[in-house]
């Protein structure tokens, strides 16, 4: 792939080779949206930034939320109204920098009689959120009639349906997001490397002046010095704050999210559905995404490390219960979940006397007497936001370390990211197509990737083979493996199979089938040992066996856990 820009183990080599030998301006700890986006204003502001994950990039929670781009209509009821004007100006600007990632939504709020939200309620909450978005959403909401509600959408339970409220919002691929703002941070110099995490902090003068960073792929232990160092690292900032200062008070309380996947055709879905859960009037969501429907979230406060956060049998139960009371002819039990995750979300709280339904999603910068900067809070749609605030904090300190003069702010709302140069996809989908792809291939690359599915098309004119299904029967092609190792750097099967392709939550046998096939590829493409290919796999499917563990908790066997193992 010469001339392309590169973002692969060798840039990540590079990355940080060159990060040890020469002091950098910032350190970005945490791969996830929000250290993303830190990466790449400060890097569009011409500071010599690194960032480190320790895992994959967006493996955190941001590969694990609703994937909505949201003014969030939910926030209105806590009259977060900041918030929510926040959130629908970004919800403008990302459906404009990405619009292949960024997808404009259709969504019904159906309504009933006795239910928790009441009708002038909803219709004064809808005025609200066209106005809070200036009257410049998508398309302003619509009333409809019981009968225009059950024309719309007729899988929807008709007793006691008193119409519903028609509104847009956007829907993203959460996982594809991260990379593509990371990549945009290295398209403007920042050094970057997954698999990398901060270990300990090196001090002078009560100051922090750099870190020791750990490669958990070579086991290696590096020094980073910098002169500022930002932790971005979500529901883990506690836990790295404590490795500054072993006293520090926790910033964040945690509130757990589950969704489940199903078909779509179970629900009949049509468009996206916003429902007040019957079981404790929770608002959630029914998702469509393709041939599937997510379902979530839930919200619970959980003691769990976020490492370990999975969907339960209680979770399933819960969101299967409220789905199945607004769509009674669907009658879902765990056995049609095809798939489940679920993630942490930061709050900023240590309130425990409000509800973690009712804590604000807004986002906080702290910095500890030692001069780390802490981000907490916020939520994917507002990450331009979060990087744009902390990266105005570090020029100041810059500024105030060596004098130089505040560079202008970067025009990070008109920049497109990778893949987003485009705004017709439909136009770029007849020329994909015109290389002879199914036309869901097609849709897929083109949704995926944008502009981007360009280079994938090169290398199946390069070698035919590529061209193929990696599941026999659905879009994605066996080229993609090979352009998430050179362009996306995956460097392992599950940055593959979970987090560049989706095959993991989409496959009814999670990409389980083709995992070795995928090692073969990447070993290949990476040089690995025989015995490292035979790891990537056994680990991969250990994660497919922990992800179908739901089921033995609600007592039902599992036919795909046997398939795969
Ligand atoms: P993370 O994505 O968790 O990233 C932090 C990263 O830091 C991790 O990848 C971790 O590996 C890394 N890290 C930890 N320790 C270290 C270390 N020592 N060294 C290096 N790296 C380290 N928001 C929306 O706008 N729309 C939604 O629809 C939505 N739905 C949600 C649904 C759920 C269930 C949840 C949980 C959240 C949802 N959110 C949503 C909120 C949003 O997902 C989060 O606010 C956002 O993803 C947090 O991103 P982050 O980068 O701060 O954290």
């Amino acid at each position: 792939m010469a001339g392309e820009t590169p973002f692969s183990h060798r840039s990540r080599a590079a990355a940080l080779e060159s990060m040890q030998a020469q002091p950098v301006d910032l350190l970005v700890i945490g791969g996830g949206i929000t250290g993303a986006a830190v990466a790449r204003d400060a890097a569009l502001r011409g500071f010599r930034t690194a960032l480190v994950e320790a895992g994959d990039f967006g493996a955190g929670t941001s590969s694990r939320s609703s994937r909505l781009i949201h003014g969030g209509l939910r926030y209105l009821e806590a009259y977060d109204f900041r918030l929510v004007f926040e959130a629908s100006r970004e919800r403008r600007t990302l459906l404009r920098i990405a619009p292949h990632l960024v997808r404009p939504m259709r969504f019904l709020f159906p309504i009933y009689r006795g239910g928790r939200v009441p009708p002038w309620k909803l219709r004064a909450g809808m005025w609200l959120y066209d106005a809070l978005a200036a009257f410049r959403n998508v398309h302003w909401h619509r009333w409809l009639s019981p009968a225009k509600t059950l024309a719309a959408e007729p899988g929807l339970r008709d007793r006691d349906l008193s119409g519903a409220a028609l509104y847009w919002d956007g829907q993203t691929d959460d996982s594809r997001l991260v990379i593509a703002t990371i990549r945009s941070a290295a398209q403007a110099g920042a050094l970057a490397a997954n698999y990398v995490a901060v270990t300990s902090f090196i001090r002078a003068e009560g100051r922090v002046v750099g870190a020791v960073i750990r490669d958990s792929l070579s086991g290696q232990e590096h020094l980073v010095r910098a002169l500022t160092l930002v932790n971005a690292t979500g529901p883990w900032v506690d836990r790295v704050r404590r490795l500054d200062d072993a006293g520090a008070k926790p910033l964040l309380r945690m509130s757990k999210g589950a969704h489940a996947i199903v078909r779509r055709e179970r629900l009949g879905l049509h468009d996206a559905i916003t429902i007040a859960s019957p079981i404790d009037g929770r608002v959630m969501f029914v998702l469509p995404w393709n041939d599937l429907a997510f379902i979530g979230t839930t919200e619970t406060e959980e003691d769990v490390r976020p490492e370990d956060v999975r969907a339960t049998g209680a979770d399933v139960t819960y969101l299967l219960r409220s789905a199945n009371a607004v769509f009674p002819r669907a009658r879902l039990t765990p056995n049609d979940v095809i798939a489940t995750w679920a993630g942490l979300r930061p709050l900023l709280a240590p309130d425990r006397s409000l509800p973690a339904g009712k804590v604000s999603r807004e986002h906080r910068i702290v910095e500890s007497p030692s001069g780390l900067m802490t981000i907490a809070g916020g939520k994917l749609t507002t990450f331009r936001v979060m990087g744009r605030d902390v990266a105005d904090r570090v020029a100041k300190r810059l500024r105030q370390h060596d004098g130089r003069p505040l560079p202008p702010r970067p025009a990070t709302d008109q920049l497109p990211l990778p893949g987003g140069e485009i705004a017709a996809l439909d136009v770029m989908m007849q020329s994909v197509r015109m290389k002879e792809l199914p036309a869901v291939t097609a849709r897929h690359l083109v949704d995926s990737y944008g502009t981007e599915s360009a280079a994938i098309l090169n290398l199946v004119s390069k070698n035919k083979v590529l061209g193929g299904p990696l599941v026999a029967g659905r879009p994605e092609i066996r080229a993609e493996v090979v352009y998430a190792v050179e362009r996306e750097m995956a460097l392992r099967v599950s940055d593959v199979l979970m987090r560049r392709l989706h095959l993991f939550y989409e496959d009814p046998q999670h990409g389980a089938g083709v995992a070795a096939n995928v090692a073969r590829k990447m070993a290949e493409l990476l040089g690995w040992s025989s015995t490292r290919d035979d790891d990537e796999i056994g680990e991969y499917l250990e994660e497919v066996r922990k992800s179908r563990e739901f089921l033995r908790e609600v007592g039902r066997p599992s036919g795909v856990a046997s398939a795969s193992s």
